[in-house]
């Protein structure tokens, strides 16, 4: 039986990071990976397949050149999924060749087929050829993942009625699209497809998309996603599919509203790949999600078995995956490692991007703390004009007396990119001030971080003595 120091099950982001971090710690790693290529959901279905969509459908279809010339422009280039799809494939076969790369670089073997515990230390690996190996490790990190949640009442035929898994394999574009979910997945890919010309209704059982970003910035996402023919139903719920025999689907409500299209998307939600690991072996549970808990660390109630990344839930993004992989590697080997969550930033790839970190208004209101507003428009700043984004906008949010800074949120072009500025501030405790006083370079969007400062302290100026 082969022995290793650290078995990895799962070759995402947080299986490749703690992988990669063991080995540089000088331990004998191997990672088993259940598909054909190396990855995970990040690369192969997720996050790599759809911001590589959405750069090729902002191309394509001339929807940047919309706020340079007029809102009327349209490209004269008719735009094929096959098209679309060819670039998506392209980036997907470079990052798998980064990750095999860095594999073999740092020594991590990669045991390809499906891992299945056969007690705390071992694990069955079954080969996509049949054959089966078992390894003993001294430490495991699950990293295995999620896949896309189905619901016993939608008829899921890949074609008209699909999950974002399949999305990817659509031949056509359709021009109704019913969206089921109103979270990030389903939020960007709305956003896609209304660019490319698709009327999109959206039905959310909560009473806003996104619940978990800023007020303001949802506001103005959903003004945007409006113009461009996004129909919402929030605060509804779909209580039963039908596809009729010439392909149309028929989303009953239970508000008893019909919405009829060519296709729906159904992106409520992931299921933790657990159901196969066999984790009792181990004696370890899922919850009824697939998830399994972990304690800050990332240890389960087996310590030495870690997990990382979108099987421990909440809040499944591949940026966290990978430093919650990279910490849990740390804590096995007792090498030292800092991590702070409540800096970790949130980027939303709608259209117009959203990006935040730091605490949001209403979280600030709940917590009782004295805090000021100060926001910049993109139309106020020239770089703003030069690209035709004048409806972005940065808010800060300070604590009024201190002037500490406590939250950046930011909707616009570039906002993924311009929120680590805000980020770096945050983690060093930096005030309002800062902002004030630093030189940006001219004409940049960075510039909103003075323009939003200025006016937030504009704003303490009509306070007094009380
Ligand atoms: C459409 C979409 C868009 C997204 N966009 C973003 C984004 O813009 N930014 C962002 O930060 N995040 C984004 N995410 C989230 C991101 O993809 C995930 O957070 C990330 O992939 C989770 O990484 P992971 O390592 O936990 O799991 P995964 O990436 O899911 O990898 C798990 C791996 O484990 C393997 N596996 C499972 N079970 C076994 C087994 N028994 N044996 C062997 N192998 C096994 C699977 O095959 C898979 O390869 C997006 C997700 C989706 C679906």
């Amino acid at each position: 039986m082969k022995q290793y120091d650290l078995l990895v099950i799962g070759t995402g982001p947080a299986g490749h990071h703690g992988a990669i971090q063991a080995a540089k710690l000088g331990k004998n790693v191997a990672i088993a990976e259940m598909k054909s290529c190396v990855g995970g959901a990040c690369i192969n279905t997720g996050t790599i397949p759809s911001k590589t969509l959405r750069e090729a459908v902002l191309h394509l279809s001339g929807f940047k050149q919309r706020g340079l010339y007029n809102i009327s422009y349209e490209s004269s280039h008719k735009i094929s999924m096959d098209e679309l799809l060819q670039r998506v494939d392209q980036v997907i076969r470079t990052e798998i060749g980064v990750f095999n790369n860095q594999f073999r670089r740092n020594g991590v073997d990669i045991l390809t087929g499906r891992a299945s515990f056969v007690d705390p230390h071992v694990l069955r690996i079954e080969g996509l050829d049949g054959d089966t190996i078992t390894c003993h490790a001294e430490y495991i990190l699950i990293a295995s993942g999620t896949r896309p949640a189905h619901s016993d009442s939608i008829p899921f035929d890949g074609v008209n009625v699909f999950d974002t898994d399949a999305m990817l394999n659509l031949a056509s574009l359709p021009k109704l699209l019913t969206i089921v979910g109103g979270g990030v997945i389903g939020v960007e890919y709305a956003c896609m497809a209304a660019a490319l010309g698709a009327q999109v209704t959206m039905v959310e059982r909560r009473p806003r998309i996104l619940d978990f970003v800023d007020d303001q910035i949802v506001e103005a996402l959903s003004y945007h996603m409006r113009s461009q023919g996004v129909t919402f139903r929030l605060g509804e719920e779909v209580d039963e599919v039908k596809i009729t025999a010439d392909g149309k689907v028929c989303a009953k409500l239970k508000s008893k509203k019909q919405i009829w299209s060519d296709a729906l998307l159904y992106a409520v939600g992931r299921q933790g790949n657990t159901d196969s690991l066999n984790l009792s072996a181990a004696g370890l549970e899922a919850d009824n999600r697939g998830r399994i808990q972990v304690n800050e660390t990332f240890q389960t109630a087996v310590p030495h078995i870690y997990a990382a990344g979108d099987v421990v839930g909440f809040p499944s993004l591949a940026s966290v995956s990978m430093e919650q992989g990279r910490l849990a590697a740390c804590h096995a080997f007792h090498n030292p490692a800092v991590s702070t969550p409540e800096l970790f930033p949130y980027g939303i790839y709608a259209i117009p991007e959203i990006s935040f970190v730091g605490k949001t208004e209403a979280q600030l209101t709940e917590a009782d703390v004295p805090y000021e507003i100060g926001v910049a428009h993109y139309r106020e700043i020239a770089r703003g004009q030069i690209i035709g984004d004048t409806t972005g906008l940065l808010k800060l949010l300070f604590h009024r007396e201190t002037r500490r800074l406590l939250g950046v949120h930011i909707i616009g072009e570039g906002a993924t990119e311009l929120i680590h500025i805000g980020q770096a501030v945050l983690a060093f405790e930096g005030a309002v001030d800062f902002f004030v006083n630093t030189v940006f370079n001219y004409p940049t969007l960075a510039e909103c971080y003075k323009v939003a400062a200025f006016a937030g302290l504009n704003r303490l100026n009509y306070s007094g003595e009380l």
